[in-house]
């Protein structure tokens, strides 16, 4: 791949949780390859997690502390706004010292990029006249409805209506339960939105607004082409995947994806995947952050069981060491009900974690039964698996709706009255996807198709790949 852009210094930092530093350590590492030197900002607990670090040329690491060294803050933490503000805080510090010693060594930095929730890292380089891009890691479709929502609303939506809206731009409806959670009144995260809206905000303020996109051009064709009839320009530059699984080339180079935060060597799942039929195995997993009660995960188990389906399903400890002391136990045994079941089952396998490209770009699996987090989704695509979809949060209702309905490339199930999501159902869902018959054979035709599209883009002259390139070409070495 030419290497063209030796003068860029990128500084990048992500918010610290693995869903939103998977891509931006792709994104490094796609800067790296065309000759740019990075350096990426993390805090040092997530830095001490880093499974096998990268060893890439041209790419370096650079450590402060956002006050939990020992641990990761986890979203049942109650003092997340307090977290968000000291992050705020001891990252801007980091930022400034960074930037400014790397001017006085004159090795100055090109560009700082920086992902959602840290609207701080603009206001920095705003400051010390560094150029800057928000690298947005959800879908275009997502950033399409919050700058729509500000705009017409500038706040929560507070009576939505069960009728289909139409958005400007957007060539579907939305139903309520589309619509990213953030932004319902009901939502309890409540320090999640005013940080989007600030992005927005900053955006507007610049002459030439910009947002480096991890999508696919084919994937949202309008949703890329609106905001506001091309007010803020957005640069579609993805799947930010491992391109190992992309271009299925050498998937032994794990070493820059999926593994972040947790890895459990000792669970052999890609020798037992190994074991299984092509397209045989219902691969289960619901992102970092979700947590599913104790009900609806013994409805997934009963379906799983009751299907006859081999399955790999990554089950998470959901509580921290702390909370496990405060417990008195040391085990998370409010699964045990059915875990010894599940584990009894020899064709299931549980995990803690896994190397999720590893594991979707594995010829056995037939179907992701998923929460449609965005990196997962991508995933997916990239690697022509078709998905069962349960989404939980955030913007995961609006991908759930990008899968079903514009792409055809999964289904969506639906909770019911009290929430849940029974296991009768959701064996009907699994039997579809994996059956035989013509909705099966649709999905997986459709997920086929964009796991082409996904490596497309990515392939030197593919359309992210130009993007990227374009952009380096015209990113000003100062200010702009
Ligand atoms: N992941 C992984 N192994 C696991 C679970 C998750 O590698 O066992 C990775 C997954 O590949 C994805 C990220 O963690 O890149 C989760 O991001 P996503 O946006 O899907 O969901 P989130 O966790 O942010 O809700």
């Amino acid at each position: 791949m030419a290497k063209n852009h030796p003068n860029h210094r990128f500084l990048i930092i992500s918010y610290p949780i693995q869903g939103h530093i998977n891509p931006a350590l792709q994104f490094a590492k796609r800067l790296t390859t065309l000759g740019a030197r990075v350096t990426f900002a993390t805090t040092i607990y997530l830095h001490s997690r880093l499974v096998n670090k990268p060893t890439i040329p041209g790419l370096s690491f650079a450590t402060f502390s956002d006050g939990y060294d020992d641990g990761l803050i986890t979203r049942e933490d109650t003092n997340i706004v307090s977290y968000v503000s000291e992050l705020t805080r001891c990252g801007s510090e980091f930022l400034k010292s960074i930037i400014l010693s790397a001017k006085e060594e004159n090795r100055p930095f090109t560009c700082l990029t920086y992902t959602i929730m840290l609207p701080w890292a603009a206001k920095v380089a705003r400051e010390l006249h560094l150029a800057s891009v928000l690298l947005w890691i959800q879908a275009a479709t997502v950033f399409d409805i919050y700058y729509y929502y500000f705009h017409e609303h500038g706040d929560y939506i507070k009576n939505i209506s069960e009728d289909a809206i139409e958005l400007p731009g957007l060539p579907f409806s939305l139903k309520s339960c589309d619509i990213p959670s953030f932004l319902l009144a009901s939502n309890p995260y409540t320090f999640a939105l005013p940080s989007v809206k600030e992005h927005i905000q900053i955006l507007e303020e610049e002459a030439n607004p910009r947002i480096l996109v991890n999508t696919v051009e084919k994937f949202e064709y309008e949703a890329l082409r609106d905001v506001d009839v091309g007010k803020i320009e957005m640069i579609p530059i993805g799947p930010l995947i491992p391109s190992a699984f992309l271009d299925g080339k050498d998937p032994s180079d794990t070493s820059f994806g999926g593994d972040v935060i947790s890895v459990n060597p000792e669970d052999n799942y890609l020798k037992w995947l190994d074991s299984k039929d092509e397209l045989s195995v219902v691969y289960v997993s619901f992102g970092t952050l979700a947590i599913l009660s104790k009900r609806q995960m013994e409805e997934i188990a009963r379906a799983l069981l009751g299907s006859g389906l081999p399955f790999l399903w990554v089950i998470r400890d959901t509580k921290s060491q702390k909370q496990k002391e405060e417990d008195g136990h040391g085990d998370d045994d409010d699964e045990l009900s059915f875990r010894e079941e599940l584990e009894r089952n020899v064709n299931g396998k549980i995990v803690k974690w896994c190397c999720q490209v590893e594991v979707l770009s594995h010829s056995s699996i037939g179907c992701f039964v998923t929460h449609c987090g965005w990196n997962s989704t991508l995933e997916s695509l990239g690697s022509g698996v078709p998905m069962v979809g349960f989404p939980q949060w955030t913007d995961q209702t609006t991908n759930a709706k990008l899968i079903e309905d514009v792409w055809g490339s999964g289904v969506r199930m639906g909770c019911d009255e009290e929430g849940i999501l029974k296991a009768e159902e959701i064996r009907r869902y699994l039997e579809v996807v994996m059956g035989k018959g013509e909705k099966g054979e649709d999905l997986r035709r459709n997920a086929k198709k964009l796991k082409s599209l996904a490596r497309e883009a990515v392939k030197e002259g593919g359309s992210s790949d130009k993007n990227l390139r374009s952009f380096l070409d015209h990113i000003g070495c100062v200010s702009d």
